[in-house]
């Protein structure tokens, strides 16, 4: 099985077609081929096709969505790219540990993981970053870090091609212990949150007229601690039971 398979390259509201066509050169000479692009300003035209020289075929194999949630709903890890440190306290990655952590994951034959990138200006929001497990940053020059998005995905893939290169150690290594942890697909995670805030209405602990931060803020916990598949379950048949006695 060739992990890289499992690895999805999202690019999220990109503006330059020409990106997306370096991006896509980025990947096959990686030896990725998974292209996801969420709402792209403009469809890829023959400036992606030109750029992407011999990595036409990613261009055109890939899969546009209207939204991050419907790009990422089959993977069970999500590392979003940034820039620039946020104010958000997220556990961060080196770009090799991104690369090792990608690896790990998707040794595991139907573990897709998704590496996300922002847009060109602004790069990603608070709130997309707040879906993804992790953050990943090439330290760049602290005076300019912002590197042109294709580049970005120059870098952080050819760390990814080194883990797979290197890959009797990476899963040597005691956290690459994770084949006996099964983590929920994105979209599962989606439903219980759904149901969360159902069951948190009829409690009426949420007020529907004001609903405040209170789902947001429960999302960023579940997020960072990473629910695996038996906890959702228990989590699930928590709400379950409450609304039995609704
Ligand atoms: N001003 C934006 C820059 C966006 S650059 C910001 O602060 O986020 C466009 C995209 O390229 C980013 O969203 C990210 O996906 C990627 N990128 C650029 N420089 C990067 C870096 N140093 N580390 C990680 N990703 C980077």
């Amino acid at each position: 099985m060739n992990y890289l398979d499992n690895v999805k390259i999202v690019l999220v509201e990109t503006s330059h077609t020409g990106n997306m066509g370096s991006a896509a050169r980025a990947m096959k000479t990686m030896g990725l081929t998974h292209l996801c692009l969420v709402n792209p300003v403009i469809k890829p035209d023959s400036q992606s096709i030109s750029l992407a020289a011999g990595a036409s075929d990613i261009i055109k194999q890939a899969q546009i969505f209207s939204s991050l949630e419907e790009a990422i709903a089959d993977c069970r890890l999500v590392i979003g790219t940034s820039a620039r440190p946020r104010s958000l306290q997220w556990p961060n990655l080196t770009p090799k540990e991104c690369g090792d952590k990608i690896i790990q994951e998707a040794s595991n034959s139907d573990a897709k993981v998704a590496l996300v990138f922002g847009r060109e200006r602004v790069g990603l929001t608070n709130e997309e970053l707040q879906k993804c497990h992790y953050h990943v940053g090439i330290p760049a020059n602290p005076a300019y870090s912002s590197l042109n998005l294709a580049m970005s995905v120059q870098v952080l893939c050819y760390e990814i091609r080194m883990s797979m290169l290197n890959l009797s150690s990476v899963l040597t290594e005691p956290e690459a212990d994770i084949d006996s942890i099964e983590f929920p697909k994105d979209e599962d995670i989606e439903r219980f949150y759904q149901h969360l805030e159902q069951t948190l209405l009829k409690t009426e602990f949420i007020n529907a007229n004001h609903p405040g931060q209170i789902m947001g803020r429960l999302r960023r916990l579940f997020t960072r601690a990473r629910i695996e598949q038996h906890e959702l379950n228990i989590l699930r048949g928590i709400l379950t039971s409450v609304d039995k006695k609704l």
